[in-house]
């Protein structure tokens, strides 16, 4: 391997970084910049943050996937010291985020939830291509790769990787399957994350393109909002504050202190942002819908308290599937009354 994929990709505005022969790691830090050496803490390590470090400034393999660049001399120079270096590209900066589904053993979730916020029957799914078909087929859209072609890599564990564009790299973050990512073994890869490109090879096989598409496609609209939904992109101008104030001081709950509690759930609610507006909605309804359930305060001040708040945070009343939430997350709080005094 030579410095030909690594100048390819940061030609298309990709920030490359080359990873430890044969394996799928970055080159360890300096002995300054290294916070562990194994499990051992590094007594020469001086705290600092990767962002600014003048090792990076300099050229040096350190704080792995901060070393991104796409200055082609430096690219050269990293690939004619280690030929076989594996090639990574860091997201945040090369504006990209990355579908990785996942091609796995791993247990079946025990609530029955593949993707978080709908029903979906996956008893009988084997690994993430499952999932995602069922999504797609829930959303009546085409599987991405298929319908927009992109950069596609196979990984050694028959996994898959789509890339897509973004125009704003640093607002996501990445996250994991059906609690942060898009649902049972689909993880996001994003911000201060990296994806492994063909022309890497580890001890398990070799990452190889799919498909003939080379270049990055444009995240398909669908897809950003169910990203945002699932809170992996961060407001860069979170709304101010509203003025909305909780207010359960007239509805008839038992207690200064449950009122108080109430009054908490909903202002967090209020300010929740809008990437993870309905996760947030959702539990502040289970968290209420426990009052509900142990008659410290009535089912219809609940639900108008939390449809005040929510409207706050930017969900109109007339929202259908944000009532329906309301309904869903009081009706299983209820289930589990809260027992004032043993809780807290
Ligand atoms: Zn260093
Ligand atoms: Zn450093």
């Amino acid at each position: 391997m030579s410095a030909r994929i690594p100048l390819w990709l940061a030609s298309q505005g990709l920030y490359v970084f080359p990873l430890r022969p044969g394996s799928k790691f970055p080159f360890s830090s300096c002995n300054r910049c290294r916070a562990r050496n194994g499990n051992e803490p590094n007594p020469l390590y001086v705290p600092h943050k990767p962002t600014g470090c003048q090792c990076i400034a300099d050229g040096r393999l350190c704080h792995g996937l901060y070393a991104a660049t796409i200055n082609r001399d430096l690219i050269t120079s990293r690939w004619e010291r280690t030929p076989d270096a594996g090639i990574a590209v860091t997201c945040g900066p090369s504006n990209t985020i990355v579908l990785d589904v996942d091609n796995h053993d791993s247990e079946h979730p025990a609530d029955g939830v593949y993707v978080r916020g709908e029903r979906i029957d996956g008893a009988g799914f084997v690994n993430g291509y499952d999932t995602f078909a069922a999504l797609c087929e829930l959303r009546g859209v085409n599987l991405p790769w298929v319908e927009h072609p992109t950069l596609t890599v196979r990984t050694p564990s028959g996994g898959l990787q789509a890339w897509y564009r973004v125009p704003d790299g640093h607002q996501w973050r990445q996250g994991n399957g059906v609690k942060s990512g898009l649902g049972w073994q689909i993880d996001i890869k994003a911000g201060a994350s990296f994806g492994i490109l063909p022309g890497t090879r580890t001890s398990k096989g070799a990452y190889e393109p799919l498909g003939d598409t080379r270049t990055i496609a444009e995240l398909p609209e669908w897809l950003r909002r169910e990203l945002v939904r699932a809170g992996r992109w961060i407001d860069p101008n979170p709304r101010r504050t509203t003025g909305y104030q909780p207010n359960m001081r007239h509805a008839r709950t038992s207690s200064r202190y449950v009122t108080k509690a109430i009054e908490n759930e909903l202002a967090v609610l209020a300010a929740a942002q809008p990437g993870a507006l309905s996760e947030t909605l959702n539990k502040c309804s289970y968290a209420i819908g426990r009052f509900v359930g142990a008659r410290l305060v009535s089912e219809s001040e609940a639900q108008e308290a939390i449809t005040a708040a929510a409207a706050a945070a930017g969900i109109s009343p007339d929202e259908r599937k944000a009532q329906s939430t309301i309904r869903h997350g009081l009706t299983a709080g209820s289930r589990n009354p809260r027992t004032i005094g043993a809780a807290r």
